[in-house]
């Protein structure tokens, strides 16, 4: 298949007739260039090397004849309240291509310019927003955690003008554009959107048409077939919701419409991987004093997500009970699977009696300590023999220790010992469990903040080392990048999204 693909089909246009999109063109750019490309996710798809002339289409100029962008419209409740009518803002839809073994993938740019649904905003990216989401969807693949993907970044040759959240200030940095893939970039808030409409035809047919397309292993009819959709759509937003846990990630702007439906990390904005473990951490400088979006909350607000979601696809299901059910089901099921992550980053085979409390202490001591979260599992290999245990808590906590701190650690890693001792499997699985589930790299945001300055001076060596190690979570490929936050960096959680 020829660079950049067939795109004579558009799932949204097809299935949602006359509702739910807009027909959109990319402005296009004059002076772009290239300044990353994926080329494993783009031979994945079916898109090939890349050639110098793709250049254009990676920024949206010269489009092909057989392609008919667009932008969708969808719904949604931003920080707990219904925001009405939203829609893609600066992301325009080029269709779908298929590879040669069939593997449907949804193209899209972001930053391309303006579209019905950007109200007074340009439309555009800057490219510290744009390096941003590139690395960490990447970072999220390799993590192998489901999300969106990117497949390349090109500078657009124009400057934008920002204003910065934290100092007000408008400043004008680079303009970029992204494409980012995925097998399906609809949201709840479509469903939102069409069901607030009380267009029940649409909705009808767009379940369908996911349903179909996306979830094979639904093989039930009539209402049925509705509520096995909804009681999926939970399963596979509670093991998302564990999977940032495991790894740490903050999304920070979990607003209706920036939850996929099919459960991919999806809208990569003032998100942040956690340094010192903090349920109360938020990245998102607009989430304050509140923290709706904090670390601790994920879990929680991921159901009350789907509360909405289930208002929205309640016309096709009519059965209040089985939601409600379903919504409380859900509870439980996050805590069993989020419990069963938390026994694999320590190395336990099953949860035991007493598991439960364990955790609660060790959340205890990591917000007390203000311990590092990605280094302390990482230690924690090690602290199953003798090691030096004051200059390990020292190295990866972010406050001052005392002896009453050490004690308390010491204490902890002898329970941490005498709970290994009850694993029916080997010490050498044990650990083995503990390296498939902690990894030892994670895009911290202040790693990010000096890529992105880096670039801003023209460099990119740092771009390029941060890419290898974001493509090998599990190992350490670069031991600079396995050492807590310097200090001078402390200051450094959220960046301005837009
Ligand atoms: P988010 O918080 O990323 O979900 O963004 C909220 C809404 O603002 C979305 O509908 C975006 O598409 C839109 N938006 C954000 N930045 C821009 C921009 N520069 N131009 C147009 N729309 C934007
Ligand atoms: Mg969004
Ligand atoms: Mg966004």
């Amino acid at each position: 298949q020829n660079f950049p693909g067939d795109f004579s089909n558009n799932p949204v246009q097809r299935n949602t007739p006359k509702v739910l999109f807009s027909t959109t063109l990319p402005v296009g750019f004059e002076n772009p260039s290239l300044l990353i490309f994926n080329e494993n996710l783009s031979e994945e798809i079916g898109l090939g090397k890349y050639e110098s002339q793709d250049l254009d289409f990676l920024v949206g100029n010269n489009l092909p004849e057989n392609i008919h962008p667009y932008a969708t419209a969808y719904a949604g409740h931003q920080f707990g309240n219904w925001a009405g009518q939203l829609g893609d803002g600066r992301a325009i839809l080029a269709g779908e291509i298929t590879n040669e073994a069939g593997l449907k993938t949804e193209i899209q740019w972001k930053g391309a310019g303006a579209t019905p649904y950007s109200r007074h905003a340009d439309g555009r990216a800057v490219l510290r927003s744009s390096v941003r989401e590139y690395l960490m969807s990447e970072a999220m693949y390799h993590l192998e955690i489901p999300t969106t993907r990117a497949l390349s970044l090109c500078f657009t040759g124009e400057n934008v003008v920002r204003d910065m959240m934290y100092n007000g200030n408008p400043q004008e940095e680079k303009g970029a554009v992204i494409i980012r893939t995925a097998e399906s970039f609809l949201r709840f808030g479509h469903f939102e959107l069409i069901s607030a409409q009380k267009e029940y035809n649409t909705l009808q047919n767009l379940t369908d048409f996911t349903i179909q397309n996306y979830f094979p292993e639904i093989q039930s009819e009539g209402d049925q077939k509705y509520k096995d959709f909804f009681e999926r759509v939970c399963q596979r937003t509670a093991e998302l919701m564990v999977e940032w846990y495991r790894v740490g990630f903050v999304h920070g702007v979990m607003n209706t419409d920036n939850m996929s439906i099919l459960g991919l990390t999806i809208d990569y904005g003032p998100y942040s991987m956690m340094d010192e473990y903090d349920l109360n951490f938020t990245p998102n400088t607009t989430d304050l004093p509140g923290r709706r979006y904090a670390f601790g909350k994920q879990g929680q607000i991921s159901q009350w997500n789907l509360w909405q979601l289930a208002n929205a696809l309640y016309p096709l299901i009519k059965d209040e009970k089985f939601l409600e059910e379903k919504l409380n089901d859900y509870g439980n099921y996050f805590w069993q699977s989020h419990d069963k992550m938390l026994c694999g980053k320590f190395g336990f085979n099953e949860l035991l009696d007493g598991d439960e409390e364990f955790f609660t202490n060790w959340q205890g001591l990591m917000q007390e300590f203000q311990l590092d979260y990605t280094l302390f599992f990482n230690r924690m290999e090690n602290m199953t023999s003798e090691g030096d245990l004051k200059s390990t808590f020292e190295n990866i906590s972010y406050s001052l220790l005392n002896d009453d701190s050490f004690k308390k650690l010491e204490d902890f890693i002898k329970r941490y010992q005498g709970r290994l001792s009850k694993n029916t499997i080997s010490h050498l699985e044990a650990i083995e469990l503990m390296r498939k589930n902690n990894p030892k790299f994670t895009l911290r945001n202040y790693l990010l903040f000096e890529c992105i300055e880096e670039i801003e001076n023209g460099k990119t060596e740092m771009l390029h080392k941060l890419i290898k190690a974001l493509e090998n979570p599990y190992q350490e490929i670069y031991p600079e990048f396995s050492k807590k936050r310097p200090s001078k960096y402390n200051d450094v959680s959220g960046c301005s999204m837009l």
